[in-house]
């Protein structure tokens, strides 16, 4: 079994699917998805990803503000802490870092970036880490907040100094369908020597396609070909990797509904 540990379902291009979420979901569950992490980015979409764990018993979600829709404002602490206490917000995210769009707001990303970081302190949920364009940024907050659980840099395309780093720290890396790019060789190294106890694939659907889908909207169904690339890459069966990345998943997100077998 497989998991799609990295999809915004609620912003599906669902064109291949006739415009059916549950359709998209079934393609995906046959192509032996069992389970898929819904990720908040917004307090406007918090709403909308909770309702989708209502429907599906196989979804959880994260609720959190992107670095990229912070709109001018960090959100409340008390809002962020009142959000996570629902039993499927399994963890908080996406937040982090990303100056490669906005440097300009890199002081009040940093700011909206400690205070998920100090809702994960009280709530003890894992926190799931965007970065772009910011590395050390990235790891000296990560270090300063030195939280006991585990976290996760999510659609890592960084080196893999930045992966060790973040490795030390006790983070996993979880890696999309940009591995598969034609220009990923370094991301490829990355993939090659993340130890099989701390990596996780996802799609990061609807964006970034992985070869053969690229430039099509992008599909939870499309973890599998993340998934089976990397297996080539690290050398090891299909079945392997998605054992491992499926163990890994449980561990690190203790709280999800992830079905037995
Ligand atoms: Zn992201
Ligand atoms: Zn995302």
């Amino acid at each position: 079994m497989l998991v799609d540990s990295h999809c915004h379902l609620d912003r599906l291009d669902l064109t291949a699917h006739d415009g059916s979420l549950d359709a998209a979901l079934d393609a995906a569950r046959a192509r032996g998805v069992g389970h898929f992490l819904c990720i908040g980015v917004s307090a406007e979409n918090a709403a909308a990803v909770k309702a989708l764990t209502e429907r599906y018993a196989d979804v959880d979600c994260s609720v959190g503000v992107h670095p990229l829709d912070l709109k001018g404002a960090t959100p409340a602490l008390d809002w962020l802490v009142a959000e996570l206490a629902h039993p499927h917000v399994v963890a908080i995210g996406e937040t982090g870092l990303d100056y490669h769009y906005e440097p300009e707001a890199a002081e009040l990303q940093q700011e909206a970036f400690r205070l998920h970081l100090e809702a994960a302190r009280i709530t003890g949920k894992p926190v799931i880490v965007h970065t772009r364009a910011a590395r050390a940024d990235t790891l000296r907050l990560l270090r300063e907040a030195a939280l006991p659980q585990a976290g996760v840099l999510h659609c890592f395309t960084e080196d893999w100094e930045m992966a060790r780093a973040a490795l030390d720290l006790g983070f996993y890396i979880s890696l999309s369908g940009i591995v598969t790019f034609r220009n990923a060789e370094a991301l490829r190294e990355v993939a090659r020597q993340v130890p099989a106890d701390r990596l996780l694939v996802e799609t990061d659907s609807p964006y970034l396609a992985p070869v053969p889908h690229r430039g099509k909207p992008n599909l939870p169904e499309y973890v599998r070909e993340v998934a089976e690339f990397l297996a080539s890459v690290r050398g090891i069966s299909f079945e392997q990797l998605a054992a491992q990345t499926t163990a890994n998943f449980r561990r690190l997100f203790p709280l999800a509904r992830v079905a037995q077998g």
